[in-house]
């Protein structure tokens, strides 16, 4: 049985990811979900497994279909992103018309939380709600053995061993078994939808497949190749009442034990020597972050980077990292305003934080800060905040994004009264949000000025290629008077 696991085409460079996506002209993670994916794929005998990403192939539509019918799968399942939504939809319906025999599925947080509605717009056969990897595996043991059963019983009635099923009868045997986070129409044309689906242990699961991309067409700014992600929690067990979160609240770690295994296979195998773990928090748990960077430690020759929360960073933590090979420290800083943490819940006085922060940036950690513009309740001053609390940190780069109030948040359900919401063409804005334009100004503010600039002549001269092209997109949408319609992430 062949299985194709797709990251659809876009006339863009984007990530796309189950949680939020965006366009990054200037770097590209490799499609994660999916190797993991693939990997559970791998698991299932008998299975031929293919991996296209469009996205990093630089496919249009037509190229991706042509290489689509080369392949023939009898199974495709297709990663769905919010903010491309309709361009995801169009792909999967193009998809779904022609392979009419496969069975053909997504995955995504909006096919997740509507799910009807993305298998009435698509034509889809199947939607997998919440973590997919399970159920995937699942779906595609019973797809084999509904398949294998059907080939039995053509054989029996016409007594020919090997008379192949045509593709309608292969149609006919390629129901999901539903349930399980399988959302789909029964034979009767009636809904069934999908549970939400979580993983109690991710040491049962195996590791990305590695094998599936080529790690030279990826990486972020400033580091090099061969590179790779992994993702070693799931789920967030903080309150910011913004985010999407990937998969739920419940915080589901690996053990480092595992983590250390995974990311030294990908080191002996595929010569990796840059990576970046995707976890919403890496941190969130010190005991196990500790555990893990000794474990890393045995690594020669690694540069990594990760993402962590200003309450769960210190010196002591920095300083582990570092000796583990971690080079960057993306942190959430979001707002220099308390009266705006506040609001987005992110739990935390930056009182308590700052010297925190401190001490990482003392440790010689690089520093990317990440921070929200736009919430309703931010006001000028509270903006200028931000911008000084940048400043102050001396962060080396800062990336900048409006608040989005996504669908299924808590931020959703309290300003639903100041939110435009549309599925198909998918749409979701605050009605008033006069504040677009202070992505830009950030950007503006902070790398434009000629104490930024002088002290990046470092990067410079160690990366020159990458500095300028990272230069130009900056500059490039600091100066553009309006927002680009996506989000749009610069580091
Ligand atoms: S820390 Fe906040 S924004 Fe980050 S993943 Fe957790 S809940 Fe979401």
């Amino acid at each position: 049985m062949k299985v194709l696991l797709i990251n659809p085409p876009y006339a863009s460079q984007i990530i796309r990811r189950y949680v939020c996506s965006y366009n990054a002209p200037n770097f590209l993670f490799p499609p994660l979900e999916l190797m993991y994916l693939s990997a559970q794929a791998r698991l299932v005998a008998g299975c031929e497994v293919k991996l296209i990403d469009c996205i990093a192939e630089r496919l249009s539509p037509e190229e991706t279909l042509d290489a689509v019918r080369a392949f023939n799968p009898d199974v495709v399942l297709s990663i769905m992103a919010i903010e491309y939504f309709d361009n995801d939809v169009g792909f999967l319906k193009l998809l779904k018309r022609d392979l009419p025999a496969a069975l053909v599925g997504c995955f995504g947080h909006l096919p997740g939380n509507y799910q009807r509605e993305t298998l009435e717009a698509t034509g889809a056969d199947f939607v997998l709600a919440g973590e997919p990897d399970l159920s995937f595996r699942r779906l595609l043991e019973d797809h084999m053995a509904a398949n294998d059963a059907g080939q039995s019983a053509v054989e029996a009635e016409w007594g020919v061993e090997g008379a192949t099923l045509s593709a309608g009868d292969k149609a006919k045997t390629a129901m999901p078994a539903g349930g399980d986070g399988v959302a789909y129409f029964d034979e009767n044309g009636v809904f069934v939808p999908a549970e939400f689906q979580r993983i109690e242990s991710l040491d049962s699961l195996p590791y990305a497949d590695q094998s599936a991309i080529d790690h030279s067409r990826y990486g972020e700014p400033f580091f090099g190749h061969p590179y790779t992600t992994f993702l070693t929690s799931r789920g967030c067990p903080f309150s910011c009442n913004y985010c999407v979160r990937s998969y739920g609240r419940k915080y589901i770690p690996a053990s480092a034990d595992h983590v250390v295994g995974e990311v030294t296979t990908a080191v002996n195998n595929h010569d990796i020597k840059y990576f970046r773990f995707m976890d919403d928090t890496f941190t969130a748990s010190k005991r196990r972050l500790l555990e893990i960077c000794a474990g890393l430690e045995k690594l020669e020759g690694i540069s990594w980077s990760c993402l962590a929360r200003p309450n769960t960073i210190d010196g002591e933590i920095a300083a582990a990292l570092k000796r583990a090979g971690c080079t960057r420290v993306y942190v959430g800083i979001e707002s220099g305003s308390q009266k705006v943490l506040d609001y987005l819940k992110r739990g935390y006085k930056l009182e308590n934080v700052i010297e925190n922060i401190h001490e990482v940036r003392r440790s010689g950690l690089e520093m990317v800060g990440w921070f929200i513009v736009g919430s309703p309740v931010e006001e000028r001053e509270d903006f200028e905040q931000s911008i000084r609390l940048a400043r102050d940190l001396k962060l080396e780069f800062v990336a900048v994004s409006t608040l989005v109030p996504y669908p299924n948040t808590e931020l959703y359900e309290l300003e639903k009264d100041n939110i435009e919401f549309s599925l198909l063409p998918y749409k979701c804005e605050f009605k008033e949000q006069a504040t677009t334009e202070r992505e830009a100004e950030f950007y503006r503010r902070y790398y434009l000025t000629p104490s930024f600039i002088a002290g990046k002549l470092g990067h410079l001269a160690r990366h020159p290629a990458e500095t300028l092209k990272a230069s130009a997109e900056f500059v490039r949408y600091a100066v553009a008077s309006k927002r680009d319609p996506n989000r749009r992430d610069l580091l």
